[in-house]
């Protein structure tokens, strides 16, 4: 249901505490960025965990309204939703792979909902196979194989045996070739030269089959090969895929994400701040504590590591992060410009969520995929904000 929340995000009654921004428009603009440097090949979208956390039923339609024609998603359930989603924009003729393949007893939701499974075992391909006996027709199926990463994926003799086979693929419409980089992310990697060759090797015995081998990072390789199709994922959300300094970032920032601050208090030096004591003051020190925490998707692993932003100054994290509660340090801040109730940054355009990541040892993908059901997510397109209306537990009651 969607709750009216007005500009100073109160809704029904109660405050937003903390919120998401989601900006529809820089998704889009960033699959045009990256289709542009795909050239002639198809640019898909992948949309795994609900559009790595961002959600689908906003991003999906406006990505296949812009020309996006192939969605991946993991699980077959998210290819049931995609699917709702692209045919209620009137995008039913999409394609919908589902990376994980198929299971036993799953053939007639998949060929129900039209989903592509993409095949990983010889098992899935019998699987699929006997599915397309029964349907008396070939089925459409993606082939998945290993160059490396020993993941996912047909190993290589497999696939060899059953290419050289002339109905080793009996009964696929085989629509892609794929597979994946291990170390996408370090361009000068030499695992990249070595699965793109191995790669390139196992293509061309199937020659007709159209082959994608780039996740975004591989995109933005200096050598890297469009091939047919490119899938990139992250980029789409505005996280640069490839270590360098935020200013060097060229895709459009996606999403800000904002708490309220609850309380403003000062303190002595030497006092303390939060669990275990962990910060402890070396000057008079002005606090704003904020409502948001672990259970939100801000990991505990941040605690006194990382900075949020008040009118675009950065303000330290003071002490560990609690399950609902941050503490900033906001000394630096003259005590005027910040009131009880304001908003601070903790990502967006002057923290980047890729600094957050970085300061939490970890990378974009787990920040966006694990921001919580407690955030207040709004879109954002064409200058216009849009209540969510996912009645999941986003929408403030
Ligand atoms: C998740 C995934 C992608 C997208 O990767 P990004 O690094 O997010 O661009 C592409 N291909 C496969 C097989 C994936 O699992």
């Amino acid at each position: 249901m969607a709750a009216a929340s007005g500009a100073d995000g109160r809704s029904s009654g109660t405050a937003v505490l903390s919120r998401l921004i989601v900006d529809i428009d820089a998704v889009v603009a960033n699959w045009h960025l990256l289709a542009g440097r795909a050239g002639a090949a198809e640019c898909a979208a992948v949309m795994k965990a609900d559009g790595y956390g961002l959600g689908v039923r906003q991003l999906a339609p406006a990505l296949a309204e812009a020309g996006c024609r192939s969605f991946f998603v993991a699980h077959p359930a998210e290819g049931v939703a995609m699917r709702r989603h692209l045919a209620e924009a009137g995008a039913g003729t999409a394609r919908v792979f589902i990376l994980h393949g198929l299971q036993e007893g799953e053939a007639a939701l998949f060929r129900a909902h039209d989903l592509c499974p993409v095949l990983s075992t010889e098992r899935q391909i019998r699987l699929w196979q006997a599915a397309a006996r029964e349907a008396g027709r070939p089925l459409p199926a993606a082939l998945h194989v290993d160059s490396g990463m020993n993941r996912l994926g047909l190993a290589e003799d497999a696939f060899r045996r059953l290419a050289a086979d002339r109905d080793g693929f009996e009964g696929l419409s085989l629509q892609l070739l794929l597979t994946h980089l291990a170390c996408g992310d370090d361009p000068a990697d030499p695992m990249n030269a070595m699965q793109r060759a191995r790669f390139l090797a196992l293509r061309a015995l199937l020659p007709q089959v159209p082959a994608s081998l780039s996740n975004s990072a591989g995109i933005f390789h200096p050598e890297h090969p469009p091939l047919d199709l490119v899938r990139p994922g992250i980029a789409l959300y505005g996280v640069d895929p490839v270590d360098r300094p935020p200013a060097q970032n060229p895709l459009h920032p996606v999403v800000e994400w904002h708490s309220r601050i609850l309380q403003i208090r000062e303190i002595d030096a030497s006092e303390a701040v939060g669990y275990g004591a962990a910060f402890r003051a070396k000057r008079r020190t002005r606090l704003a504590t904020v409502s948001v925490g672990y259970a939100d998707g801000y990991l505990r692993g941040l605690s006194n590591k990382a900075y949020g932003a008040l009118h675009g100054v950065r303000v330290p994290l003071a002490g560990r992060v609690s399950m609902d509660l941050l503490t900033f340090d906001i000394t630096d801040l003259p005590a005027d410009r910040v009131r009880e109730g304001d908003e601070l940054e903790l990502a967006g355009h002057t923290v980047s969520v890729g600094e957050l990541a970085r300061w939490g040892g970890t990378i974009g993908y787990e920040i966006l995929t694990r921001l919580g059901p407690r955030i207040n997510r709004r879109y954002k397109k064409a200058g216009q904000l849009i209540d969510n209306e996912d009645a999941c537990g986003n929408a403030p009651v």
